[in-house]
């Protein structure tokens, strides 16, 4: 076992298991802070059986999960109360004991200077170097909070910690730009949103967080993986959807202060704001099913959920002739729910149209119970079901890839709930990702419990802090995650925020539209438009698009009109179709 002292209090150490207990408890340890989490490698003990031990051998025992490299100032902080509480002295310990330096490093912040939290760290053999930035952002926003919630509390006895004394504080020097409005993300919803506001109100003053330089119309990626668009058609440069009157700072938001409001950014720097709207989209964890990121790209094994993969399905799909294709859903929430199935919908439609759909069995492996959330919509999808002669497997829940020997496994859970691992062999797997919240949403305060940006489901502001409103993948909204929903969300966002500037009530709501295009055979969509609930939510009268029936006006809708829509109208302030509902209507 391998001990690093860091202070007379708290020392670390790579991976514990439950035998290093008894010599930890002889080293005059206390307490004991795990912060690897768990299923992190195959060969890693269960903190349960960690915890275990230390129950039986008397010292205390924490676990606080923190992804490698991915750790918030929030955590830190936390494990900062924690050492401050604990029975000490203290062992953490995570993979290599990195994480936990780091962790106990940043928990100084604005408390001891770096050089020195450098060197205690250098003696116990870690190399912090590259922390210094984050370290003197983080400490001089700790500087800050202290100076406000001193003055508050000498100018203000009886007042609690008001948003507005702590808004008229200044800037601190590692302030990198303060604005009216500053924007966490220059995807659909940023660009959007920003578009929205610069219409209302053309002079305002606006930042931008992306860290793209490349935008793109993921909605188009179906099309590409059915060999309908080329993959080109759905990208453009960033800086030609960014609104010229915006300032675009092209790194991105590491964390959030919002009693401060500023954000920190991923060099360290902080961002003031008057009002934050966050649109960081969701996080594809790629990761999530073993072998998978390795296997993307060769041995038949793609996805439409990216970018340089979705032209690989359209090939695989003209390459295939015989054999087993798959087709798979992950567990909700995913973003376009209907996007594994519509991948699924276009390769056999050009399968049948090639005469080989009857040499290809075809699978749709869902982790979910149904084929899609609104049951309007079932009875034709199930139409094609039988056509292309899919078979249909629910409680199918894709782990493991093998893609050298084409093998895919799946946690099977049957009708009574007995539980298996079934394996695959494929021709052509295409996979949906696993999605979440990113992690610095999911680990700030503006997160709900499952870690979704929490709004109100109207009018998209925060639930706790009203200077920050959302909109997006990110929101823990219950409409269906699509561009069709921002595109309903931009302008009940625009218009709420500009209320609350001037002190108004929010009047602007949004009623949960989204839209699904389920594109069932080349040339035929099923229109899924629906709310909050399930409500439909048809956007035209049913002698024009039927929605629960194949339309071919609906392709035309999803071929050639709604890409222009979403670059000319949507992305411009243009908002077609769009208007806001009222409350009290
Ligand atoms: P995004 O558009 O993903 O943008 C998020 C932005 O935030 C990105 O530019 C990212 O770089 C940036 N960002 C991330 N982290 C940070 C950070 N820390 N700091 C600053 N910026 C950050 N929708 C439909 O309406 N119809 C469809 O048919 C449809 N089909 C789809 C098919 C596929 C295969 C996919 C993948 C999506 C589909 N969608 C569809 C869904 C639609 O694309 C998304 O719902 C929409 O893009 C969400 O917008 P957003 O702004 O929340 O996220």
């Amino acid at each position: 076992m391998e001990i690093h002292q860091l202070t007379s209090l708290l020392s670390v150490s790579p991976q514990l298991t439950a035998e290093d207990l008894e010599q930890v408890v002889a080293a005059g340890f206390k307490t004991v802070i795990c912060h690897r989490p768990d299923r992190e490698a195959e060969d890693q003990p269960a903190s349960d059986e960690i915890a275990a031990a230390c129950e039986k051998l008397g010292i205390a025992w924490h676990y606080q999960p923190v992804k490698p490299r991915a750790f918030t100032d929030e955590q830190a902080l936390h494990f900062g109360e924690l050492l401050e509480e604990a029975a000490g002295p203290v062992l953490a310990f995570c993979r290599t004991g990195t994480r936990c330096t780091n962790l106990w490093a940043l928990s100084q912040a604005g408390k001891t200077a770096f050089p020195d939290v450098l060197h205690s760290a250098k003696e116990a053999g870690y190399d912090l170097t590259k922390l210094a930035d984050r370290f003197s952002a983080l400490a001089a926003a700790q500087t800050t909070a202290a100076e406000t919630t001193a003055d508050v509390e000498s100018e203000q006895p009886n007042a609690s910690t008001d948003k507005a004394a702590t808004t008229s504080q200044e800037p601190s020097a590692t302030m990198c730009g303060t604005h009216d409005v500053v924007i966490v993300g220059g995807g659909a919803g940023g660009q959007a949103v920003a578009a929205s506001l610069l219409k209302r109100q053309p002079n305002l003053d606006i930042g931008i967080v992306e860290p793209s330089a490349e935008h793109y119309y993921q909605p188009g990626w179906t099309m590409v993986g059915g060999g309908i668009f080329e993959a080109s058609d759905t990208m453009r440069d960033m800086l030609d959807v960014m609104p010229e009157q915006a300032k675009w700072y092209q790194t991105s938001v590491a964390s959030f202060v919002p009693d401060q409001q500023v954000v920190v950014l991923s060099d360290g720097e902080l961002l003031g704001y008057k009002y934050l709207v966050v649109a960081p989209g969701l996080s594809l964890d790629w990761g999530a099913i073993e072998g998978l990121e390795e296997a993307l790209g060769s041995n038949g094994v793609t996805s439409n959920y990216r970018y340089d993969l979705a032209p690989y399905t359209w090939q695989l799909v003209q390459k295939t002739r015989s054999g087993r294709a798959i087709f798979t859903q992950p567990p909700m929430p995913i973003k376009c729910a209907g996007a594994p199935q519509k991948a699924m919908y276009l390769a056999c439609s050009e399968w049948l149209d090639k005469a080989c759909l009857s040499s290809i069995k075809v699978e749709f492996c869902n982790a979910g119970p149904g084929l899609f959330g609104v049951a309007d919509y079932v009875p034709a999808l199930m139409e094609y079901i039988k056509k292309y002669n899919i078979e249909l497997g629910f409680s199918q829940n894709l782990i493991k890839v093998d893609g050298p020997n084409q093998m895919a496994t799946f946690a099977v859970t049957d009708a009574e709930g007995n539980k298996s691992e079934v394996e695959k062999s494929f021709d052509m797997l295409h996979v949906c990702p696993v999605q979440s919240a990113p992690a610095f949403i999911r680990d700030s305060p503006l997160a709900d419990a499952a870690g979704w940006l929490d709004l109100d489901p109207e009018t998209m502001q925060h639930k706790q802090y009203q200077d920050i409103f959302g909109l997006g993948d990110v929101s823990n909204t219950a409409n269906a995650k699509t561009a069709a929903a921002v595109r309903k969300q931009a302008p009940v966002v625009a218009e709420n925020l500009l209320s609350a500037m001037n002190s108004s009530a929010l009047q602007a709501v949004y009623n949960g539209y989204g839209s699904c295009p389920l594109t069932v055979e080349r040339g035929k969509i099923v229109l899924a438009e629906f709310g909050y609930g399930g409500k439909l939510l048809p956007s035209f009268p049913s002698w024009l698009i039927e929605g629960t029936k194949p339309s071919r006006l609906s392709w035309f809708l999803k071929e050639k009109m709604l890409p222009w829509i979403y670059w000319n109208l949507m992305l411009k302030g243009k908002e077609w179709m769009a208007a806001p509902g009222r409350k009290g209507e």
